[in-house]
């Protein structure tokens, strides 16, 4: 038998049954498309998951102090305005401590950088940098001339045996908070001026 006998459809059937698949394919995506727009819409609202606390903070701390590690200390003086840097190693037992570490046993200070190496820190300090006499009163309201030796603790140098209630108010007022002078000499000076 040749191939020109073989039944075939004919061709306006053929036509309907791609139009029909075409249009079930575009119904089916649609239905498709629904489904997942349903799935999402019925979904709560994912939040971004947020990063627990500890885990940033222990991207910041890292590094542990190694052994001899320095201190970079910078320390504000509030009556005199003077800053000071100093550079001390860190004692020994702060050896593997971390940035909070570091905080926790120096919170006086504000650590703004940390390494394993160095630690930078600030603090202000209500007292006179070491470089002024200061005259100011001792707890008993005796007029005294106090220096800042270490750095960071006014010490007495003298009891000038002087009641502060006896000088002139004005005088008072300013020693009171204490005032600070660049010289013992200077300082007598000011202090015999007010006598009079
Ligand atoms: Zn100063």
């Amino acid at each position: 038998m040749r191939a020109k006998n073989r039944k075939r459809m004919p061709r306006k059937t053929i036509r309907k049954n791609a139009a029909w698949r075409k249009v079930a394919g575009v119904i089916g995506a649609a239905m498709f498309t629904m489904a997942i727009v349903a799935f999402l819409l019925l979904q709560p609202w994912k939040q971004p998951e947020e990063i627990p606390e500890s885990a940033t903070e222990s991207l910041s701390q890292g590094a542990m102090l190694a052994p001899g590690a320095m201190l970079d200390q910078t320390i504000t003086y509030l009556p005199c305005g003077h800053v000071v840097q100093r550079r001390v190693e860190a004692p020994a037992e702060f050896a593997d401590l971390d940035r909070k570490g570091i905080e926790n046993a120096l919170p006086e200070y504000r650590v703004t950088a940390f390494s394993g190496k160095e630690v930078t820190m600030q603090r202000d300090l209500n007292i006179f940098c070491p470089d002024h006499w200061v005259l100011m009163p001792d707890a008993q309201g005796e007029l005294c001339i106090w220096q800042n030796q270490m750095g960071e603790v006014m010490v007495r140098v003298r009891n000038l045996g002087i009641v502060v209630d006896d000088l002139p108010e004005s005088a008072q007022n300013e020693v009171r908070i204490g005032k600070g002078f660049s010289s013992a000499e200077e300082l007598e000076g000011w202090l015999e001026g007010v006598d009079g």
